[in-house]
C-alpha cells in the first residue's frame, strides 16, 4: 500500500462558471469537461487545489483522470490543510451521526456513505467487529493507508476489508491491491454474522454484493415485520431472505423466498437457521423457489398470498434504459397484486437511481390498478438514516406500501 499523497502533488484547477457555482453551493462533483485549467498532468488520488476566476481558494478535492466524475470535493469554502486533524474530524462527523440511530440489537449498518456524507466515493460498512471498505473511484488508492488508520482509530474492528468496484480493479492491481483482501486483522473464514434489530444474518463480506449484505432496506425489512401478523408472504428478489426472516420473526405463518440465485437461497436458509431461537420465527414455514421472476410471475397468477414483497435489483444501469424499467415495474408489480388475497399488502421497492421515486410511485399505482383488486396507499419510504442522500443524484431508493380492499 502507498502512503498518502504528498503535498507537493498538489494540483491547481480552475473551472467552468458553471462548475464553479455547483461547488460553491456544495455540490461534491466535477465532471472531467467541466475543467478549465490544470496546472499539470494529474494522477488518480492528486488533491487537486480549485481556485475561483479572481483566483481565490474556492474547494479542494481528489482527482480522477480516469472517472468522467474527474474531480470530487472533499472540503469547498475557507482555505484548509488536509491534516491529520482535518481527517479526524471529518470521520468523526458521520460516524457521531450514527452514535443515536442504533443500540446492540443492531451490529450491521453504514458508517459512511459516500458522498452524501462528504467522503466522495468511498463507503464504509460495520458487520459486528468487521469493517468494510468499499472504493468506487481509483483515487482514494493512495490514501487507503491514512484511511485504515482512520478506522482503526475510531472503530477498533478486528478485521478491515477492501472492497472494489469493478471499474477500479486494475488500476488496485497495480497497486498490490485486490477486491476482498483483508487490510488489517484476522482473515475472514466464511461469512460474518451480525445482528439487526434483534434479527441475526449473515454477511459475506468478502464476495457479495455492495458490501455483503443490502444493509439499506432495513428499514423497510422493520415496517414489513410489523405488518406479518399470520400472513403468507411471497418475498421475489429475496437475495438472502432478508425480508423473510423479519415477516417470520414478526408472526407469518409461511414466507417464500424467489430468487434466481441458488447461492442466496443458500444464504436465506442459513439466515433462517441463525434465527432458530425465535419463537414466531421457527413455527414459520419457509420454502425457496430458484427461478426467473419475471418468468415465475407469469405462470403463477392464483391469489394465495398475503403480502408480496418485489424488490428487484437495479433495472435501469443508465438513463436510456428508463423507459424499460418502468415497463418491468408496472408488469411487476401487476403481476405481484394478482397474487393477493383480499386485504393482501404488496410491497414493492426500486433501487434505479434513473427512475426517480414519483415516476416508480405513480407507476406502481398504476399497475395495482389494472390488478384484481383495490388498493389502498398505506405509505411510501425512501433512504435509511445511515443511508442519508444528500444530492439528488445519490437518491436511489424508495418503496411503496399498497393493501388490497373489496373491488368498487
Ligand atoms: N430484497 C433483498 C435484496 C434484493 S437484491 C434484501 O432485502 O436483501 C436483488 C436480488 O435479485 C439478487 O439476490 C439477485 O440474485 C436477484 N435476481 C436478479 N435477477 C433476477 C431474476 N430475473 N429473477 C429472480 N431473481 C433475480
Amino acid at each position: 500500500m502507498k502512503s498518502s499523497a504528498p503535498q507537493q502533488n498538489r494540483l491547481k484547477v480552475r473551472l467552468t462558471p458553471a462548475a464553479e457555482r455547483a461547488v460553491r453551493g456544495g455540490h461534491p462533483w466535477v465532471f472531467a469537461d467541466r475543467i478549465r485549467e490544470l496546472s499539470r498532468t494529474g494522477n488518480a488520488g492528486d488533491l487537486a487545489v480549485v481556485y475561483d476566476r479572481h483566483d481565490r481558494f474556492l474547494a479542494i478535492g481528489l482527482y480522477d483522470p480516469e472517472s468522467p466524475i474527474a474531480l470530487r470535493i472533499l472540503h469547498a469554502g475557507k482555505p484548509v490543510q488536509l491534516d491529520q486533524e482535518w481527517w479526524r474530524k471529518h470521520l468523526d462527523i458521520p460516524l457521531r451521526l450514527r452514535t443515536s440511530l442504533f443500540d446492540d440489537a443492531t451490529t450491521g449498518y453504514r458508517c459512511v456513505n459516500g458522498e452524501s456524507d462528504g467522503w466522495p466515493g468511498l463507503v464504509l460498512d460495520r458487520y459486528a467487529s468487521c469493517a468494510v471498505l468499499k472504493i468506487y473511484t481509483a483515487a482514494w488508492l493512495p490514501h487507503l493507508e491514512r484511511v485504515v488508520e482512520l478506522i482503526e482509530e475510531n472503530l477498533h474492528p478486528t478485521t478491515i476489508v477492501l472492497r472494489l468496484s469493478r471499474n477500479i480493479q486494475t488500476a488496485a492491481a497495480n497497486n498490490g491491491l485486490s477486491d476482498g483482501q483483508v487490510l488489517r486483522g484476522a482473515p475472514v473464514d466464511g461469512p460474518v454474522v451480525f445482528r439487526e434489530n434483534g434479527k441475526v444474518f449473515e454477511a459475506d463480506v468478502i464476495r457479495g454484493q455492495k458490501t455483503g449484505f443490502f444493509l439499506d432496506q432495513r428499514e423497510n425489512r422493520k415496517l414489513v415485520g410489523e405488518m406479518s401478523v399470520g400472513r403468507d408472504v411471497l418475498n421475489v428478489f429475496s437475495h438472502a431472505g432478508g425480508f423473510s426472516v423479519y415477516a417470520a420473526a414478526g408472526g407469518a405463518t409461511s414466507t417464500t423466498d424467489l430468487d434466481i440465485s441458488g447461492h442466496a437461497l443458500a444464504a436465506a436458509k442459513r439466515n433462517f437457521e441463525l434465527n432458530r431461537a425465535d419463537d414466531l420465527a421457527q413455527k414459520c414455514r419457509h420454502e425457496t423457489v430458484q427461478a426467473d421472476a419475471f418468468d415465475w410471475l407469469e405462470k403463477n397468477s392464483r391469489p394465495t398470498y398475503d403480502m408480496v414483497i418485489i424488490d428487484p435489483p437495479s433495472l435501469a444501469k443508465r438513463e436510456s434504459e428508463k423507459p424499460g424499467a418502468l415497463a418491468a415495474y408496472e408488469r411487476l408489480a401487476t403481476a405481484g397484486a394478482n397474487l393477493l388475497r383480499a386485504d393482501g399488502v404488496l410491497v414493492a421497492a426500486s433501487c434505479s437511481a434513473h427512475v426517480k421515486a414519483d415516476e416508480f410511485f405513480q407507476a406502481v399505482r398504476m399497475a395495482a390498478r389494472r390488478s384484481r383488486h383495490s388498493f389502498v396507499e398505506l405509505r411510501t419510504t425512501r433512504h435509511a438514516p445511515d443511508h442519508p442522500a444528500r444530492i439528488p443524484e445519490a437518491e436511489y431508493l424508495k418503496c411503496i406500501y399498497l393493501q388490497a380492499v373489496a373491488k368498487r
